[in-house]
């Protein structure tokens, strides 16, 4: 039984309880969602997990159940279409929208290790929210299973360590399972907004929630039809825009033989008993070919009241909501313990738990120095490969890089090494081009503040990796991360490559200080480079040592077949020998 006693506390009058139907048994999110409901509401729920979404309404429905929970769209996999379309096919009073944060883990049975896994199971969507997270495993079977509750519940029963589950903290506990991984979503803000609906001629408990009387914390879902024509969607919106109604979701739902016409879900903010809002419908019906209103409910910064007093209070938090807090840097800053961004770079995990060092060129120079060069990083242990191809040297007349077909050369070393490549964008032209030949896209410490081209980056589908700019503070480079998250490009990493100061015996300052600062601040990775930090091949060892074990996520290092005829950065690239003999050093330290 989900109930507020579980929680502890003294009853003050008898507990309302409530049957509430969720698809998929005990251990599921739904049932995690209803079970802190219940708790903040003071309220007992008696769970029903049903087999799909049309048997919870079915449930409802039929009287066998006084409410139910279905999940309508996450912020990673977008809109839950079964969930829409079972609001949508029966009639149900919506009451509350829960916002709910799907901390994702990986799990296994006690002995398991990530290496040996095979086989995971998870619900679909799940799958899809922890798809880079899966495209690290290439060996391993992704199994969709109903829900996440019965992926646990049947990995534990199996107990074989070569199958994983993908579920909640609170599955792990139910069921008996091991942690593996943690923080694998696509993005830390992993939201799924879940409705909780009741029978529109509900008798019994479930008539004592009560909409909230502000209009502006309420929120309306519908569906509608409009002509293939043009103009004809932009006619709907400008309804709702005259109105001053604000439009927080839109989608297209799957046409499936349809022709001549579109449908879509669409979320406002208002309530239909409001006279603005039931205007503004009148004159939707007029310019579309049908509209159908899902249901009104509250929004999940506003908690459906309950009009009976509490019989416990056990817990009175505001629900989970992802309400953007008003600060610099509401993207990059760090949320909590867990929230850090693991960025995916080709099939190399960059964040936590790792440590990965890309070693390459100051520039690609020729077919013959980037392919030796990469066979000796992966040979060493690197990870991944750096190679200029275009160049921002300080003169005109210096080296200014192979440009495309340097490009070209990287990308098939990358073939032959197997490693992901980085190289430097300079300008917005060669977005596009650059993002569809390498892995991750650098933005250098001169175009660090080069905000065009940061927004650029910000729409592509690409990994970033922003350097620090030469006299750039870290809230500098916090904004420039930002400027990229807010383009909507979640894969940022950052550099530490050292800053100008009044010291001369090195090229820059590396400020290793930067790191527990950066960490402490932002989900996002961080890598230091040495190289140009420091600008003398032979100080560059110690400070990868002090690199990893201050904390860095990893390094960025410049080796060269033959330094001495390096056409860029000679002093400071390193053999493959110096390079080898760095790996073997950062053996002995260990990931902070
Ligand atoms: C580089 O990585 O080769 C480079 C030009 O670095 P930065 O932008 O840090 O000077
Ligand atoms: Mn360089």
């Amino acid at each position: 039984m989900i109930s507020a006693q579980a929680a502890g506390g003294e009853p003050t009058t008898p507990a309302l309880t409530m049957t509430a139907a969720f698809e998929g048994i005990e251990g599921s999110y739904s049932h995690a969602v209803l079970d802190a409901y219940a708790t903040r509401r003071g309220v007992t729920f008696v769970p029903l997990g049903c087999s799909s979404y049309r048997a919870v309404a079915h449930a409802v429905l039929a009287g066998r159940a006084d409410l139910g929970l279905l999940p309508i769209d996450n912020a990673i996999a977008g809109t839950i279409r079964e969930g829409y379309d079972v609001l949508a096919e029966y009639a149900l009073d919506l009451l509350a929208e829960i916002t709910w944060r799907m901390d994702h883990r990986l799990l296994g049975v006690a002995g398991a290790t990530l290496d040996g896994l095979r086989e995971i199971d998870s619900h679909p969507v799940v799958l899809a929210e922890c798809g880079r997270f899966l495209g690290s495993l290439p060996d391993v079977r992704r199994v969709p299973v109903p829900d996440t509750g019965i992926a646990a519940r049947d990995v534990a029963a199996a107990g074989d360590p070569a199958r994983g589950a993908i579920a909640s903290a609170d599955a792990a506990t139910r069921y008996g399972l091991i942690e593996l991984a943690n923080t694998i979503a696509d993005h830390p803000e992993n939201f799924t907004r879940f409705i909780l609906f009741r029978a529109p001629d509900a008798r019994g408990p479930a008539t004592e929630f009560e909409p909230a009387e502000d209009f502006a914390i309420r929120k309306t879902s519908l569906l509608f039809t409009v002509a293939d024509a043009p103009g004809a969607l932009g006619r709907c919106l400008s309804v709702l825009g005259a109105h001053g109604l604000n439009l927080s979701k839109l989608d297209s739902k799957a046409r499936l033989g349809v022709t001549g016409q579109s449908t879509f879900y669409a979320d406002v903010d208002g309530d239909v008993r409001d006279e603005r809002f039931a205007a503004a419908l009148r004159e939707l019906r007029d310019v579309s070919v049908m509209v159908h209103v899902l249901g009104t409910y509250d929004a999940s910064t506003a908690p459906a009241r309950i009009r009976r007093a509490p019989a416990i209070v056990v817990d009175d938090r505001p629900p989970v909501v992802p309400v953007p807090a008003k600060v610099a840097f509401p993207k990059a800053q760090r949320q909590g313990e867990h929230a850090r961004s693991r960025v995916m770079v080709g099939n190399v995990a960059v964040g936590d738990g790792a440590f990965v060092v890309i070693g390459g060129p100051c520039s690609v120079e020729s077919r013959e120095q980037i392919i030796a060069t990469a066979e000796a990083v992966a040979a060493a242990g690197g990870q991944m490969l750096r190679g200029g191809a275009f160049k921002p040297r300080t003169s005109p007349y210096s080296f200014q890089g192979l440009a495309w077909e340097g490009v070209a050369l990287l990308a098939e070393a990358s073939r032959a090494s197997g490693l992901p490549t980085v190289s430097e964008v300079m300008s917005i032209e060669q977005v596009e081009r650059m993002a569809a030949a390498v892995d991750l896209l650098q933005i250098g410490a001169r175009n660090m503040q080069n905000f065009d081209l940061l927004k650029a980056v910000g729409k592509c589908e690409r990994p970033v990796l922003i350097k620090r700019g030469m006299a750039a503070s870290i809230d500098e480079l916090l904004a420039a991360a930002e400027y990229v998250l807010s383009e909507g490009n979640p894969n940022v990493i950052l550099c530490e490559r050292g800053i100008r100061t009044f010291e001369t015996a090195t090229r820059n300052t590396l400020d290793l200080s930067a790191i527990p600062v950066l960490r402490e601040r932002t989900h996002l990775p961080v890598l230091v480079d040495p190289s140009h930090g420091v600008g003398v091949r032979r100080w560059i060892a110690p400070l990868c040592r002090a690199a990893k074990a201050v904390g860095a996520h990893g390094l960025l290092l410049e080796v060269h077949p033959n330094p001495a005829e390096a056409k860029c950065d000679a002093d400071q690239a390193l053999t493959f020998g110096d390079f080898a003999r760095i790996m073997d050093e950062l053996e002995q330290i260990p990931i902070a």
